[in-house]
């Protein structure tokens, strides 16, 4: 897997995921230390812009509202890294 790839996991027949059977692993961990299935819209996000450090203490769940501003203030900071060719984001 390459670096600071997003991990997936295999979750057949779970409630949160759909018909694909697989869910992001930090939703997985993330709805494990809530203790319960996410909230509807909720993103995971990663703190310190690495997709693959789904360390507890990196994740945050906010609301797609808030996840756009979190983004717009990191961006002023040249944060999260941009894809050098594409100029986009590279991941959530
Ligand atoms: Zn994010």
């Amino acid at each position: 897997m390459p670096k600071g790839s997003y991990r997936t996991k295999w979750c057949p027949g779970d409630p949160d995921v759909g018909p694909h059977s697989y869910m992001g692993e930090a939703r997985w961990i993330a709805r494990k230390a809530l203790g319960k299935s996410l909230p509807k819209g909720a993103i995971v996000h990663h703190i310190d812009g690495n997709p693959a450090n789904n360390r507890n203490d990196n994740l945050l769940v906010c609301n797609r509202s808030y996840h756009l501003l979190l983004h717009q203030r990191h961006l002023r900071f040249n944060w999260p890294p941009l894809d050098p060719v594409t100029g986009e984001v590279k991941f959530d």
